[in-house]
């Protein structure tokens, strides 16, 4: 809902929520919809305290479009005076082991009282971080405000070899978010105008709904495609199984022959046979 005040006058949209300095304003009905204690969630609160105060809007669950038509997802995106903090969330538990220049990171894990570990790949969360940052610069046009790309792992995890060389990368864990997120703050302050904060915000709030909108056309046309190609093959639409021809044993219809599907009556569907 909040799109469309958004979309019939962005401009006072967002001036509202600057001025009454009004966290999540763009997706805040997202965040609400996080329940519990999801990694994500526990990190934008973190996130929003250290920029509590301040001019910066922060959207949350971000789907940004590519131009061929995928969807990057991206945890938490905040912009302030100090430039853009792109937030990348990873919920592991263990040991993590990891190098920038790597393809993979690994994380290790304790399982039993023998002590027996187990060994899981992840892609490297800071490269990953860095197509989500390109996808932003492609969006907002912008290639000269800073973007500071922040890795938080939970604090359930153990930095064991965790090496990084770019100067703005910053993997950290839950419990420094807060601190490290105000050390970047102050060490850019003033460097993006207001004017700037809006005008980013919004090309991103566009590009979010577009992308959200071809979500919605991609799958109910993959849904479609589903059906027609079930449909040509006789089989039943909505689960695929096979139809098997009825006769229907009641209601103003009695004795007509019908196809339903014979998975019945877990699925209910019927084609009249004419
Ligand atoms: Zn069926």
């Amino acid at each position: 809902m909040k799109f469309w005040s958004f979309l019939s006058n962005p401009d006072k949209w967002i001036r509202g929520h600057i001025r009454r300095g009004l966290k999540h304003a763009l997706f805040g009905d997202v965040i609400a919809e996080y329940k519990g204690e999801r990694g994500e969630y526990k990190a934008s609160k973190a996130a929003d305290k250290a920029f509590a105060g301040y001019n910066s809007i922060s959207m949350c669950d971000v789907y940004l479009p590519w131009p061929d038509g995928r969807t990057a997802q991206i945890d938490q995106i905040i912009i302030a005076d100090s430039g853009m903090y792109v937030l990348e969330v990873k919920n592991y538990k263990g040991w993590i082991f990891g190098d920038e220049r790597n393809q993979y990171w690994t994380q290790v894990l304790t399982t039993d009282i023998r002590g027996e570990s187990i060994k899981n790949k992840l892609y490297n969360p800071i490269k990953q971080n860095a197509t989500h940052i390109s996808c932003i610069r492609r969006i907002i046009r912008n290639h000269t405000v800073p973007i500071h790309s922040v890795i938080v792992f939970s604090d359930e995890s153990e930095f064991k070899d965790v090496t990084y060389y770019s100067s703005d990368v910053y993997v950290v864990y839950q419990r420094s978010l807060k601190s490290t997120l105000k050390d970047i703050d102050t060490q850019y302050k003033g460097i993006l105008p207001e004017g700037d904060i809006q005008h980013i915000s919004a090309k991103l709030a566009m590009a979010a709904s577009r992308a959200d909108k071809d979500n919605h056309v991609q799958k109910v046309q993959a849904s479609q495609d589903i059906c027609k190609e079930r449909e040509a093959r006789g089989v039943c639409p909505r689960c695929g199984a096979d139809l098997v021809e009825r006769t229907a044993k009641s209601g103003h219809c009695i004795g007509s022959r019908f196809l339903g599907c014979s998975r019945y009556p877990a699925c209910r569907y019927i084609r009249n046979n004419k």
